[in-house]
């Protein structure tokens, strides 16, 4: 996990450590606010040890959704800081709160797999987490907007930090993470969109996805998701022959993309996002469901 200064004011500076999953430090004096804390006890740990470095203390985590990998390490912080602050959005702050609920509905039932019981998948429990609100907060001296980007998860933030640096959490990738992806993991296809388009508007002077490399040119980045989301959801249009069950059609797209599905973390993953393919053409209105001899078909309109 490495530090990397991005950007200095008067008084604080805005730091974001390097990992596989990015996390934001705003210090100011002695306080530090964090803006997730990574996937476990280890990086929460290495996130600690860089706070005692700087010399200010952790103060408040913000958890900008509730993926494991962004609050897997709220459980360690609140253990050895008793009294840090936990923020999150509607919704995923429910899930952070009771994170037994993301395999759950992954797998569609209380009685989940072990196997689906993992730290990638069901982080440990953060107590008394306050729900922050969209829009805009003083935290010290810096003015900090909580941005809804919702679509990767269901009720996703991103902080913006004046106008400089927006830590855009899942939103966007890194140029080698969508690649490596093939199927990026938007839950929800319309939001997705709208996030987009709300990025694409924005003007902030760097952007800190959480997987990746930070950038500026937000438009580029935004266009080369754009262009990965209309492919997928034009194949599973395409796709899209005759009566097909959901299976048959979910096995058609990872085909098509070498998107292997070979384990049932695999399987209930590319299974969401598939459903969210199919649900936004259901919307839309070119997409039915037909029931036949007890089997669930998917037709094209
Ligand atoms: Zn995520």
């Amino acid at each position: 996990m490495e530090l990397s200064d991005i950007q200095t004011t008067g008084k604080g500076r805005v730091y974001y450590l390097a990992s596989h999953t990015n996390v934001g430090l705003v210090c100011i004096d002695r306080d530090a606010l964090l803006i997730d804390s990574g996937l476990d006890d280890d990086a929460a740990k290495k996130i600690d040890r860089i706070a005692v470095g700087k010399n200010v203390g952790l103060h408040t985590v913000i958890s900008t959704h509730h993926h494991a990998d962004h609050c897997g390490g709220n459980a360690y912080l609140q253990r050895v800081h008793p009294q840090m602050a936990f923020l999150a959005p509607d919704v995923e702050a429910a899930l952070i709160s009771s994170p037994e609920l993301e395999p759950m509905y992954l797998f569609g039932s209380p009685d989940v797999p072990k196997e689906l019981r993992n730290k990638f998948l069901q982080a440990q429990p953060t107590r008394n987490v306050a729900v922050l609100p969209a829009g805009r907060f003083m935290w010290h001296d810096y003015l900090l907007d909580v941005v809804p980007l919702q679509g990767h998860s269901p009720n996703q933030i991103g902080i913006g930090v004046g106008k400089n640096v927006l830590f855009c959490a899942d939103s966007v990738f890194g140029e080698e993470v969508l690649a490596k992806h093939k199927i990026p993991f938007y839950m929800d296809i319309g939001s997705t969109r709208k996030t987009f388009e709300w990025l694409r508007q924005s003007d902030y002077q760097l952007y800190v996805p959480s997987h990746g490399e930070p950038f500026g040119d937000i438009a580029s980045v935004v266009s080369a998701h754009e262009e990965v989301v209309d492919s997928v959801e034009d194949y599973v249009r395409n796709s899209l022959r005759g009566k097909m069950t959901f299976d048959d059609l979910l096995r058609t797209v990872c085909d098509g993309y070498s998107a292997p599905i070979d384990s049932l973390q695999r399987y209930v993953l590319m299974k969401t996002v598939i459903s969210g393919f199919v649900s936004h053409l259901y919307e839309k209105g070119e997409l039915c469901f037909a029931f036949d001899k007890n089997v669930m078909y998917l037709t094209r309109k």
